[in-house]
């Protein structure tokens, strides 16, 4: 197994995890219900996506967004 030859400095961990922080998730507001949701994305209040129904409402939305 492959083993560290030196400990890592705080420093080095600090720059590793610079890549680390989280960003705010995008969101718009549904333009059928006014819900927030994800742009680009059918509404998972509604169902509805660019100015259609396009998923009947009460069907559990994979990867959907709970608002
Ligand atoms: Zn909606």
């Amino acid at each position: 197994m492959a083993v560290p030859k030196k400990k890592t400095s705080p420093s080095r961990a600090g720059m590793r995890r610079s890549h680390h922080a989280l960003v705010a998730q995008a969101h718009a507001e549904c333009a059928n219900c006014g819900e927030l949701k994800r742009p680009h994305h059918v509404c998972s209040h509604c169902g509805h996506y660019d100015g259609r129904e396009v998923v009947a409402v009460g069907k559990a939305l994979k990867g959907a967004v709970r608002a």
